[in-house]
């Protein structure tokens, strides 16, 4: 992953300082929000089953907490490196703010490659993790959730090692559960659904219809393959969907049901998927197909200079954090392509996790319907008053939602007396 070149905290810590400009803030504004409250990083012993001991390194970043406990997920990838842990607890806090949920932000990462590991020491990975940071983590201090490499299994390993460590029953520590250790319905598929609901709302708002448009998804893991079908059931062609094997296209739009169903069973294979459609081997084919719109899913930095260009679509819709990069977010407004920004389209996943964690700190638990019903209105009305800044002011839907974030996170601080 690019540590130097496009290193992701100094392109947020860009944005944080522009719009703390533009809105005129105290400087102090700036100056607790441009690194993480607290960071720690954990070196732990994990048992491989060779009977050798791995030391393995991990992170834990607490951006921000004025509005509420930290929250974000842990990330298991073999590239994570503290500065982007740092940028991606920033987005958590900027995130949460736009959302309206009383959290602050922050994330998790693990430097360890999840394919080299048996299913033992991934428990003992995520166990071990868990271990290390306990002391810095709760239900009302700081709450991890599934990211990039993690998913619901890992979450069940890691709520039972909090549980022993501290005594005690606190579901409520970790989101992202599996239902029956109380995760939430609608929390798999929360993020792809919000990436969806996003759409339609901009669509009605730009006033054009989803019905028919062309969009193409990079990424086809549980946030681009949720937000794929999703789009499907809303009526969109899905003409191209990429993972890090390749790309598959079709024109006339491709069986995203059965392509889903394959990745299932088959993940990172895309390219090998039995269908009616081309294949290319370029994983970053779907950001420059002849689209409406494109929805980058996968990893950050995918829109860059040097494909910026090429993209032939209208809007960009970014379901994961941070796939544009500065230079490329430029060269994309000058070009007139509308960017929904990750801050906005990708907090369907947090969203669902705040509801669970409300669940859990009440002990009583709320239908699929109920989820859905209320994950709409929540997402319409972060939309609507993004929207509402970016006309106001007339800037771009990115400057317009850190504006609406850092007001609120601004207002918080001051009121706690920190400035
Ligand atoms: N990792 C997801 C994100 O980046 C979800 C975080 C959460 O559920 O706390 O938004």
């Amino acid at each position: 992953m690019g540590e130097e070149k496009n290193n992701v905290l100094a392109g947020v810590q860009e944005h944080i300082k522009k719009v703390c400009d533009s809105l005129g803030m105290e400087p102090a504004v700036y100056e607790i929000l441009k690194e993480p409250l607290r960071f720690y990083e954990v070196t732990f012993p994990v048992k491989m089953d060779d009977g050798t001991i791995r030391m393995v390194k991990g992170y834990r970043s607490q951006h921000n907490d004025a509005l509420g406990p930290a929250k974000g997920g842990v990330r298991f990838h073999p590239g994570v490196y503290a500065d982007e842990v740092k940028a991606l607890s920033a987005w958590m806090t900027i995130k949460c703010a736009i959302a309206n949920l009383p959290y602050g932000g922050g994330k998790g990462g693990v430097v360890i490659d999840t394919r080299e590991l048996s299913e033992g020491e991934l428990e003992r990975v995520s166990r071990g993790y868990i271990r290390a940071i306990a002391p810095y983590i709760g239900p009302l201090v700081d709450i991890p959730a599934p990211d990039m490499g993690t998913n619901p299994k890992v979450m069940g390993w890691m709520v039972d090692e909090y549980c022993k460590q501290v005594g005690y029953h606190a579901p409520g520590v970790i989101t992202g559960k599996p239902i029956i250790v109380g995760g939430s319905l609608g929390r798999g598929p929360a993020t792809g659904r919000g990436i969806m609901l996003t759409f339609k709302r901009f669509a009605q708002a730009e006033g054009f219809d989803p019905k028919g448009m062309r969009v193409a998804i990079q990424g086809f893991g549980n946030v681009g393959r949720s937000a794929a079908l999703h789009l499907h059931e809303l009526g969109c062609k899905v003409v191209a969907i990429s993972d890090i094997s390749g790309t598959v296209y079709n024109s006339k739009g491709l069986d995203v049901p059965a392509l889903a169903k394959y990745a299932e069973k088959n993940p990172d294979n895309l390219k090998d998927a039995p269908g009616e459609h081309e294949v290319s081997a370029d994983t970053r084919y779907a950001l420059e197909v002849d689209a409406d719109a494109i929805f980058p899913c996968a990893l950050e930095n995918q829109i860059t200079e040097e494909n910026a260009p090429r993209i032939k679509a209208k809007y960009v819709i970014e379901g994961a954090n941070g796939p544009t990069t500065t230079a490329a977010d430029q060269i994309l407004q000058e070009r007139g392509i509308k960017v929904v920004p990750d801050v906005l389209a990708n907090t369907g996943g947090v969203t669902v996790s705040y509801f669970e964690w409300v669940q859990n700190l009440q002990n009583y638990y709320w239908t699929e319907e109920e989820i859905n019903e209320k994950l709409e209105i929540n997402m319409n009305k972060a939309f609507d008053d993004l929207y509402a800044m970016h006309k106001k002011h007339n800037v771009d839907m990115r400057t317009a939602a850190y504006m609406v974030a850092i007001d609120k996170l601004a207002r918080a601080m001051k009121a706690r007396g920190w400035f």
